[in-house]
Formats: structure tokens, sequence, C-alpha cells
């Protein structure tokens, strides 16, 4: 069976195409995602009516060129999954009405998905039917939770999620701290690589022994190095980029990766997923490969394309929710900026 996934939630316009077989296994056969990160860059954050408009644009283009690559024709699909939320409120309605426009035009069943539940569902076109239970790390522009994965298609469970700011987020304010582009991750991952990662000791937030284990908070460690930069200016020193870029880049690594292997070792689970934009950070898989080899448990990563916002992640998921047969959306279903991770699918 083949399954279209449309992604709008934030700036990509994503549409995928996937395959589902009849052992379960779900191939990936087209993943097409068009960006309006540019228009953003100069607020250094996405506008949401600009957001809105270029999914509009974008959406038949894309799905054009899905088609294209996959060499298939709309009349070949046989469900379709859209992201229903959480995300920008204009931009998922985008995309939640272009996918029941094709739903009731091809006259396939629709499914209203979780884009956080996607992000995890994608490793699955990489790495195989995902071993469940497993805990996912997903770590993105505006989520950083902790989850317990019983089963991709419906049940997930939250134990525990940053208190202030995302993971993302801090990166892509400590870019602007640092003169580096938005957005932040991608030109931080570069520059630590020349820095030294112990050149500054930046707080690690919510380590302390009152502090929730499973909770994150990255708002202190982006204030302390935004004062870290100032002091330097002050004193009329020129700033070391690099090793600012490797320092905070260490202490989001050493904190992520502590928390998801303890809770992994606690609950007895053998299988961490990260996942999200952030996933595709260098240090961050580097360093949770060295403390899982440890813990000896089995890490999986999806390659840095997949973890960013994408179609297939959503068709990845869909094709999931479609073989567990789900029930489908009902057709006046809107979409819910603010639908909670438990909620796999509508
Ligand atoms: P959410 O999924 O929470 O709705 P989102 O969809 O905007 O948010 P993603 O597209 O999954 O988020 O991830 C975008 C974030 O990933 C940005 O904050 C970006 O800076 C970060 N990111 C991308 N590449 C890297 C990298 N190599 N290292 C660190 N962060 C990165
Ligand atoms: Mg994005
Ligand atoms: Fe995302």
């Amino acid at each position: 069976r083949i399954i279209m996934g449309i992604e709008s939630s934030c700036d990509e316009t994503g549409v995928g195409l996937v395959r589902l077989h009849d052992d379960g296994t779900v191939e990936l056969l087209a993943d097409e995602v068009a960006s309006s990160v540019e228009q953003h860059a100069r607020f250094g954050g996405v506008v949401p009516e600009v957001a809105s408009r270029a999914h509009l644009e974008a959406m038949v283009p894309t799905t054009e060129r899905a088609f294209a690559t996959a060499g298939l024709s709309l009349s070949d699909v046989d469900a379709i999954a859209v992201t229903a939320g959480p995300g920008l409120a204009g931009a998922l309605l985008v995309g939640v009405s272009a996918a029941k426009a094709y739903a009731t035009a091809l006259d396939v069943p629709l499914y209203g998905v979780n884009h956080l539940a996607g992000h995890i569902a994608v490793d699955t076109l990489q790495h195989g039917p995902l071993p469940t239970p497993c805990l996912a790390l997903l770590v993105s522009g505006g989520h950083t939770q902790l989850l317990r994965v019983d089963d991709i298609a419906s049940e997930i469970t939250e134990l525990g999620s940053t208190v202030d700011d995302a993971a993302g987020e801090a990166y892509d304010k400590v870019a602007r701290v640092l003169g580096l582009p938005y957005p932040g991750g991608p030109p931080i991952d570069k520059a630590a690589k020349n820095g030294d990662p112990a050149a500054i000791a930046f707080p690690r937030g919510m380590t302390g022994p009152r502090d929730a284990k499973n909770d994150f908070s990255f708002s202190g460690l982006k204030t302390s190095v935004a004062r870290w930069v100032e002091g330097a200016g002050r004193r009329g020193e020129e700033i070391p980029v690099d090793d600012v870029a490797a320092s905070f880049q260490e202490a989001v690594a050493d904190v992520l990766t502590m928390k998801a292997v303890r809770a992994a070792k606690e609950l007895g689970i053998g299988t961490i997923v990260i996942s999200g934009g952030v996933a595709a950070n260098s240090r961050l898989s580097s360093l949770a490969a060295e403390r899982c080899a440890a813990a000896g448990i089995e890490l999986r990563v999806p390659r840095p394309r997949l973890c960013t916002d994408n179609g297939a992640m959503i068709a990845a998921l869909g094709a999931h929710v479609v073989a567990a047969k789900r029930p489908t959306a009902p057709l006046d279903f809107s979409a819910d900026p603010a639908l909670p991770v438990s909620v796999v699918s509508l």
C-alpha cells in the first residue's frame, strides 16, 4: 500500500511517499521538502503569516515533485496522513486542507497524525521496525522531551520535558549572540568542530539533586553564554566563537545524553531513539553513541535529512497507523496547535 504524508507545521512544506509492505516494514519512495527558512532568517525566528503563505504556494509543486520522484501518480495512493499538530495554527491549516481535498478527490482514508510522533517514526525508514518499549529523546526547535514508546502507532508516554527553552531554541538564540546565522544549529555544530569543548564550564541545567530527573532546562545555559560573551566584549576581548560554540554544545549534549541513558537504565529499556532537528547534531550523536555503548543500550539516530521536518516522517507514521488499523480522522477534524504527544493520531 502507498501512503502519502503531508507536513506543514512550521516552515517546511513536506510531502513524502512510502510503501507499507505486508510484513509491516515501511519503504521510503519520495521525500520532497520546500522550506521558507530564508524568508524568516532576518527575523531570527519563524514568522507565522509568512510561513502559511509559503505553504500555500509550495504545497502543489512539492506534491508534484514527490510523485515525479517516486514515479507514481495520485491514483496510486491508498491512504493519506497529515500533520494535525502540534505547530503553528495557520501553517497546519494549509496541510490539513490540502490533505482533506486530496483524500476526498481520491476517495482514500485520511489520518491526522502527531508531528512529534512522526519525528520518531521516521527512524523506521532507515533502521526498520522499532523495538518496543523504546525510549525516545525528542529534540527539536519547539520541543525537548523524553518519551516512552510502547507502540509507535498508539502509545507514547511523556516522561519529562523542558521547563523553559527547547534545545533547538537554545541553539538558535546562542547563534544570534555569537553573530552566526539562523537557524543556529548547523553553524554552531560547524564552529564547535574547531573549538575546545572544555574551554568554558557552562552550567548543566536541571541536574541538581532536587531537580526533576527527566526534565530539562536550557534557558540558564543560554543566559550564561550571553553573559560570558557580553563580559568578553566589555573587556575588549575578541570572542572565541569556536570555543564558546564547542563549550555550549558540550553542555547541551552532556545533559541530554546523561538523562536519556539514565532513564533507559532505570526503566530497563534497551533502545534509545534520538530524533527531531537537534538530533542532526554531530556531538549529540557521538556522545550518545559513547554513553549508550557503555550502558549496553542500542542507539538509533536517523540521518540528518530525516531529523529535520519533512513529509516522509508523516508518511512513515501514517503507514504504522494504517498497519495498526487505527481509526481514520473524522472529515470535519481540524488542526490542533497544542496536540499532546500522547495523541498519536486523531
Ligand atoms: P517542532 O518539531 O518542535 O515543532 P521544528 O519542527 O521547528 O520544531 P525541527 O525542524 O525538528 O524543529 O528542528 C529545527 C531545529 O533543529 C532548529 O532549532 C535548528 O537550529 C536545530 N538544528 C538543526 N540542525 C542542527 C544541528 N546540526 N545541531 C543542532 N541543532 C540543529
Ligand atoms: Mg524548520
Ligand atoms: Fe519538527
